[in-house]
């Protein structure tokens, strides 16, 4: 991906920042109240300047960057991000180019982590892209593509009618057929890369409202189910449920819950992600939970988010904030808990695989780690490049199926490297992804959620029900 986007703003130099320099010092736009007229941003929550004065351009962020990783790019790194945000605050209109740039952007949040000087990317970049949603005109076909996945991925219902035709074709093999065609290929890409990423599907398993504590209660915990989570990992869903009531938890299970609002947050399309939070946070008021436990990486960052996301909503604004506040991961509250039910041996080595909205957007890296050195017989494994994004990120892979291939087989290589037997992560994303790319690999290894090594570990159920399924591509 090449460059076009940089004017020159400063008299006869290159316009981007000198290291240490801050892009406040470039031109005032600390002091900057409003964008400037006829730049790309309009007045309703333009990338705050004073987040953009905080880069100083050090470019520590950019080794973790991962589309800085494959293309060599400034324009493709945070700080060039940021600059091209800063361009458009001072009066540059919004180009195809800029968005370009913003577009190929991960969200993996590698560079909050990254950045010493505390530069607030997330909430920059979820800015920008609300404002390119408003004032950029997609192509035709993109517009198509991204109607098709908002109408399908934020719809429980609608996945789940899915899952009978999907069954049917990975049954009869029909997906592997169309697959070596490549017809779907030729046609859309972006297509083919939905249709690859599908899991193979077991069988549902609908939770009831309530689930009761085994033994003492120690607190009564919601648990959101998810969009995609539960429509093709029902499986997690009723694990997380097994183990939460054997470490002492009632388990209400809101059945009037919907989608979280993740993919439109992080796609800027703010007011559908605060109508399903508002949602969200209705359908679990009426619970009364201590906390509210997910399961899915991406859910939980924008969930513990919601204050900032409903902030200018007076009849929401409060009860945002007291929801996110009990929103936990549900490694966090299994470790702040601390275990009761006993652990079974499991004779295994594990590869843990960080998702990216679990360890730089919600900083939980030890957490799932204690549990999983805590069981019996298992063998933690770290991941070489662990920071860096296998390429999931929410909808990237199927609106970017080429870069997020790449990255996602570069994965592939590091957690084949580790010679574990079993992959584990904490994000249905991450999971489609990374089991794609491991059988493109060919080193066929088990796949699981964190929480399903737990539960088979309390369940006594042994290492066995880990196996690598037979490659199916
Ligand atoms: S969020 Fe990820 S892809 Fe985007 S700029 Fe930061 S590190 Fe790069
Ligand atoms: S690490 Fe932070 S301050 Fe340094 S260039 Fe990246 S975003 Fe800017």
């Amino acid at each position: 991906m090449t460059d076009t986007s940089s004017n020159d703003t400063r008299a006869g130099g290159d316009p981007r920042p000198r290291q240490g320099e801050t892009l406040g010092e470039m031109g005032g736009i600390v002091d900057l109240g409003m964008p400037a007229p006829g730049g790309a941003f309009d007045d309703h929550n333009p990338p705050d300047s004073a987040l953009i004065g905080d880069c100083v351009h050090c470019g520590f962020c950019l080794p973790t960057c991962p589309t800085y990783a494959l293309w060599g790019e400034e324009m493709d790194s945070p700080r060039g991000r940021i600059y091209l945000m800063k361009q458009g605050l001072e009066g540059e209109p919004m180009t195809d180019s800029m968005v370009e740039h913003w577009d190929a952007c991960l969200g993996c949040m590698a560079c909050v982590t990254a950045c010493p000087s505390g530069v607030q990317y997330d909430t920059l970049i979820e800015q920008t892209r609300n404002q390119v949603e408003r004032h950029h005109e997609r192509s035709a076909g993109e517009k198509a593509l991204r109607g098709l996945i908002f109408a399908l991925f934020p719809h429980p219902r609608r996945l789940r009618l899915m899952r009978g035709p999907l069954r049917a074709m990975q049954a009869t093999g029909l997906d592997r057929a169309l697959r070596r065609t490549g017809l779907l290929e030729r046609m859309s890409p972006q297509l083919a890369a939905m249709e690859s990423l599908a899991p193979r599907l077991g069988r549902p398993e609908p939770l009831p409202p309530y689930i009761d504590a085994i033994g003492q209660r120690r607190a009564v915990v919601g648990l959101l189910t998810g969009c995609v989570q539960g429509a093709f990992f029902p499986g997690v869903n009723s694990a997380t449920a097994r183990v939460l009531r054997a470490e002492g938890m009632d388990v209400v299970v809101p059945q009037a819950q919907g989608c979280c609002g993740a993919l439109s947050a992080h796609n800027g399309r703010e007011e559908e992600a605060q109508d399903y939070a508002r949602r969200l946070v209705d359908a679990f008021d009426v619970a009364r939970v201590d906390y509210v436990v997910v399961n899915a990486a991406g859910c939980g960052s924008t969930m513990k988010e919601y204050a900032a996301l409903l902030a200018d909503d007076p009849a929401y604004a409060e009860r945002a904030r007291s929801f996110a506040d009990k929103v936990r991961d549900v490694s966090e509250i299994l470790d702040e808990l601390g275990p009761v039910a006993p652990r079974h041996p499991l004779e295994m080595s594990v590869a843990y695989h960080d998702a990216c909205h679990l360890s730089h957007a919600q900083g939980v890296r030890a957490q799932p780690r204690r549990l999983l050195e805590a069981i019996p017989g298992l063998e933690l494994k770290e991941i070489a490049e662990a920071e860096l994004c296998c390429g999931s990120a929410g909808i990237y892979n199927i609106i970017n199926p080429e870069p997020a291939r790449e990255l996602g087989d570069r994965k592939a290589a590091n957690i084949v490297a580790t010679g574990a037997q079993v992959l584990v992560t904490a994000n249905p994303g991450c999971l489609m992804q990374v089991t794609s790319a491991i059988e493109r690999s060919g080193h066929p290894m088990g796949m699981a959620h964190t929480i399903e090594v737990l539960d088979a570990s309390i369940q006594g159920a042994g290492a066995g029900v880990f196996a690598p399924t037979p490659a199916a591509r």
